[in-house]
């Protein structure tokens, strides 16, 4: 000390150093305030300048590839919170992946073909007084095509605005030459296989659309519908079925919700395996399940109470009698199906039919167990019925009228009909009940009415015919290789046994969607193809124009499809038949060449299906099957159903090797979003305030495998969070002001032990960030860096270092050393950050000292070391541990008006055993650790705790550090500063 005072006095002839200037305070141009909204175009801008997409390409070349396959939106609408949540996400997964080390292009794409455009087209035609039939098909399909080019140019623009990197110049559309060629060629792959069959089947029909509807395309709503009970007298003689009812009037018991299927009536189904019960009312008899006699009897009010029964025999003593139609002259045969059931929920989301609730009569306390059966109206009924030989019938148009061959009823529409065939049942005396029956029902996802059941002729790939000369048979020996209701635990391949397959072999995240996958396939009925619209991918098939064969085949398909390629999918409306057929094509069955182009289109789900083959296939950067792929749930049933069906018909396999399912948007009550009701959260609009970011780190936020609530308050909380971490980076980043890391840093053995402590907890949240980003689990990477930044380094780190970096000497090597760290915190968290952050960690970046990539883009996640520092981490969690017990003491002391700040505090320290020990290795430490003056360790053996006291620090101010010391006034040249600070500044004199 006496050297120290000889030398400060010697240099005190010289001008001391202001005071101020000598403390390092925190420097840097990255803003605490972070203007998102202005900043992010700006970056954006120069992303654009730099062309990074193609920069990361470059860098990524060589590596292995990563695929996400991007399931295209529709070109219709603006954007809402929904479309860009599911755009985020998936820029979650490019960017992590690649900074995880793959190649991993983004290749997004738009489905622009469909119904949605075509309604929206014919509206703005209506608007300026036209028809969509004033204008010829080529003029049509050209305004649909500019109105999905202008929406997906919008759509564009937003997806780039939220800093999704892509190849934006250059995305795939379903509606581009080479998409529908291949589309084309697609269904002709369907065709080689023999899974493409023409016939007429009952689908979904929307009757204000007027066309055929996929699976994927009607919801289900709350509907109101007759309930009837209705008599059809037996034909056959009863007494085959017991002999106590030789001789009675005998009746069947049906029931249905759809009055208006009655006249299409063909058969009435009863499940071979239940009792049924003939019971008397008056002089006639009805017959109905055993288990629902009390339940019809009570509801039609007939019968005496109790009912009395007459006979009960098996369901299979019905088989193929004969009951005559409730009021036409025509029989109606009586078929044995297990479809028929007694109870069970009716689940109206996986069932295929609304009249399959008909066949759950418990669940409703509605039924017979007799089965009203309408071929041309029913998925199952059209089933059994050609089990049986029955006729597919529909005497209903595509505008829903009865056809001329309904008597009575002719020309009107079904839901008009169904009120009046009641009351003419009624009069006709073969109605026994009916009644209002509310229940959910199927209902037109773009026009929102109810659809019907309805048998048109349409184009189907078979879901179970056999890929194969074999043909199965069942016990009976009949060909049941075309029943629907083969399911796959068959041996033989079918569509539906290798989707089923695949489907086990897929992952599926979250674990639930094999089974929801699973329970589609099994249920689904064949896929309903074609569709009776003008945009989209034409069903490449002619007709001979003499004896009507239809040509579906390969290699014409492949020639119209190279067609398409030269001119899009509109050479089928601007060339006649001949010349998209090859020269001089002869009908084999006549030989005639006059040919008659297929009118119908295709379904839009096979078009966006087709994208695997399209896209990942055609293109060089990508690679079919897919990695991955992500979408919400609603896409079972449709995209990803659709994509892999076609994976299967190209290379017998799925697609995609996982599957990713996210919820849905909601408010914060757990509604739906509506514009109308104002609870929707427009992207654009937050966008405007508070910046993508906000967006980009509210899809981390929160889980997003369950449905994802949104709100004003929910958002501002994300803002918060925002700010906490931005401020965690600021303040890394401030105290590297004139750190250069070759020059600088500290070797890991000599820094620090607290350092060492900050960088072990950086590795352990780095692995975590890892493992995170790999199970493709963005809350536990926000939720992982949130902690990090807010208590490990905000609460403990930081608070504990600041005054290392603020009153030592700029060169100090223990300022360095926090220093060192500081660097490799800020380092690592712009990286961890990376993918989410996209536009903040970039910023965090530029501003880190050193030479570094161009933009974090190009950089990789930070690799944490396998060096075990357990050890390390739990020494001092412990000490953590006794620190929260000091600083609540200090905070008591405040609080009493005993001391103001802590600096004003000396901590008195009593411990024993381990954690005395503990204390005394980390003595130096200790007022650091507790930002208190100073700190007195004695070791008592009162208990196994610490005690803590809290009195006065000893000494005065240091007006330069704000630590009290008894050493204030040592200095002549500097009389106003402590030992510590005197010591710096003669550091910081030789500087
Ligand atoms: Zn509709
Ligand atoms: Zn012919
Ligand atoms: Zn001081």
């Amino acid at each position: 000390m006496a050297l120290l005072l000889l030398r400060i006095q010697t240099m005190s002839t010289e001008t001391p150093l202001d005071l101020k200037k000598t403390i390092n305070l925190p420097k840097t141009a990255f803003a605490q305030k972070a203007n998102l909204a202005q900043s992010e175009p700006v970056r954006l801008e120069k992303w654009n300048k730099l062309d990074l997409y193609h920069l990361i390409r470059r860098a990524c070349e060589g590596r292995p590839k990563f695929i996400m396959h991007d399931g295209p939106p529709y070109a219709n609408a603006n954007i809402h919170l929904g479309t860009a949540m599911n755009k985020v996400l998936k820029d979650f997964i490019i960017k992590s992946r690649t900074m995880m080390g793959f190649d991993t292009p983004y290749v997004p794409g738009y489905d622009c073909h469909g119904l949605p455009i075509e309604t929206h087209v014919e509206k703005a035609l209506e608007k300026k007084g036209k028809k969509k039939n004033d204008l010829n098909a080529e003029t049509f399909r050209r305004i649909c095509r500019e109105h999905a080019e202008n929406a997906l140019k919008s759509q564009t623009r937003d997806f780039k605005r939220l800093g999704i990197l892509g190849e934006w110049d250059n995305p795939y559309l379903t509606m581009s030459n080479h998409y529908e060629a291949e589309t084309a060629r697609m269904f002709g792959r369907f065709v080689e296989r023999g899974w493409v069959y023409k016939g007429a089947r009952p689908v979904y029909w929307c009757l204000k659309d007027q066309t055929a509807l996929a699976e994927a395309e009607v919801e289900y709503h709350q509907h109101t519908s007759p309930s009837v009970y209705v008599k059809f007298p037996l034909l056959s003689d009863p007494a085959e079925i017991d002999p106590a009812l030789a001789g009675r009037k005998v009746f069947v018991l049906i029931w249905t919700t759809t009055p208006w299927t009655l006249p299409a009536n063909l058969g009435i189904a009863v499940n071979p395996n239940y009792e049924y019960s003939a019971f008397e009312h008056g002089d006639e008899v009805y017959i109905v399940a055993s288990d629902l006699v009390e339940a019809v009897a009570a509801k039609c009010n007939v019968g005496e109470t109790p009912p009395k029964v007459l006979a009960r025999f098996p369901g299979t003593k019905l088989d193929r009698l004969e009951a005559r139609h409730a009021w036409l002259d025509r029989t109606s045969l009586m078929m044995m199906s297990e479809f028929v059931t007694l109870g069970g929920e009716a689940d109206a989301e996986t069932e295929l039919d609304v009249r399959e609730a008909e066949k759950k009569p418990a669940a409703s306390k509605a039924g017979t167990g007799c089965v009203h059966t309408a071929s041309g109206h029913g998925h199952d009924d059209f089933v059994i019925s050609r089990r049986y030989g029955l006729e597919v019938y529909c005497p209903v148009d595509h505008a829903g009228r009865f056809t001329p061959d309904v008597e009575h009823f002719a020309g009107q529409s079904v839901f008009e009909a169904n009120d009046r065939i009641v009351e003419f049942m009624r009069e006709r005396g073969v109605l026994l009940f009916s009644e209002k029956f509310d229940h959910r029902y199927p209902h037109c996802w773009r026009c929102k009415n109810p659809v019907i059941f309805r048998a048109t002729p349409q184009w189907f790939i078979a879901m179970d015919q056999v890929n194969s000369d074999v043909v199965e048979k069942d016990e009976d020996g009949r060909d049941r290789s075309n029943f629907t209701d083969n399911l796959p635990d068959t041996p033989v391949r079918s569509l539906r046994a290798v989707a089923i397959a695949e489907t086990e072999r897929v992952k599926w995240i979250p674990a639930w969607g094999v089974d929801r996958m699973r329970n589609m396939l099994k249920g689904r009925p064949d896929w309903c193809v074609s569709r009776q619209r003008v945009w989209g991918v034409n069903i490449p098939v002619f007709y001979c124009a003499r004896c009507n064969d239809a040509v579906a085949d390969r290699a014409v398909i492949d020639h119209v499809a190279d067609i398409f390629e030269k001119e899009s999918g509109d050479a089928w409306y601007t060339h006649d038949a001949k010349d998209l057929l090859p020269e001089g094509f002869t009908c084999k069955g006549c030989g005639a060449q006059e040919w008659i182009k297929e009118s119908d289109i295709l379904d839009v789900w096979f078009d966006s299906g087709t994208s695997s083959i399209a896209v990942l296939e055609n293109r060089a950067e990508l690679r079919w099957p897919a990695d991955v792929y992500l979408e919400g749930g609603d896409q079972f049933r449709g995209w990803f159903n659709s994509s892999l069906m076609i994976g299967i018909a190209a290379h017998d396999r799925a697609p995609y090797d996982a599957v990713i399912t996210h919820g849905w948007t909601l408010d914060a009550q757990g509604r739906a979003m509506h514009k109308s009701a104002g609870n929707a959260v427009e992207p654009e609009k937050v966008i405007k305030q508070s910046g993508a970011e906000i967006i980009r780190l509210w899809c981390a936020s929160s889980n997003y495998f369950d449905d994802m609530r949104a709100s004003d308050e929910i958002l501002q909380r994300v803002m918060d969070g925002y700010r906490k971490m931005r401020n965690t980076a600021r303040f890394a980043l401030g105290n590297l002001d004139g750190f250069e890391p070759e020059r600088d840093s500290v070797p890991v053995e000599e820094m620090e032990e607290i350092d060492r402590w900050a960088l072990a907890e950086l590795n352990r949240v780095t692995k975590e960030v890892w493992a995170a980003y790999e199970a493709y689990e963005f809350h536990n990477v926000y939720r992982a860096l949130y902690a990090f930044a807010t208590v490990t380094l905000s609460a403990r780190y930081f608070d504990i270092i600041k005054d290392r970096l603020y009153t030592f000497a700029p060169r100090n090597k223990a300022r360095r050393s926090a220093q060192t760290a500081l660097l490799q915190i800020g380092d690592a968290l712009a990286r961890m950050f990376g993918p989410i952050l996209v536009f903040t960690a970039d910023e965090i970046w530029e501003n880190l000292p050193g030479r570094r990539e161009e933009s974090i883009h190009l950089a990789l996640l930070p690799t944490a070391s396998d060096e075990n520092h357990d050890a390390l981490l739990a020494e001092w969690e412990r000490l953590y541990a006794i620190r929260d017990d000091v600083l609540r003491a200090l905070e008591e002391a405040r609080v009493a008006k005993r001391i103001g700040s802590s600096l004003e505090a000396k901590v008195i320290l009593n411990a024993s055993g381990s954690a005395f020990e503990l204390l005394q290795k980390h003595q130096k430490d200790l007022r650091y650790l507790f930002i208190v003056s100073q700190v007195e360790l004695g070791n008592s053996d009162a208990g196994a705790g610490v005690s803590i006291t809290i009195t006065d620090a000893d000494g005065t101010k240091c007006e330069r550090c704000w630590n009290y010391s008894t050493h204030v006034g040592e200095s002549e040249t500097y009389p106003t500063v402590c030992e510590r600070c005197v010591a710096a500044l003669q550091e910081i004199e030789q500087e």
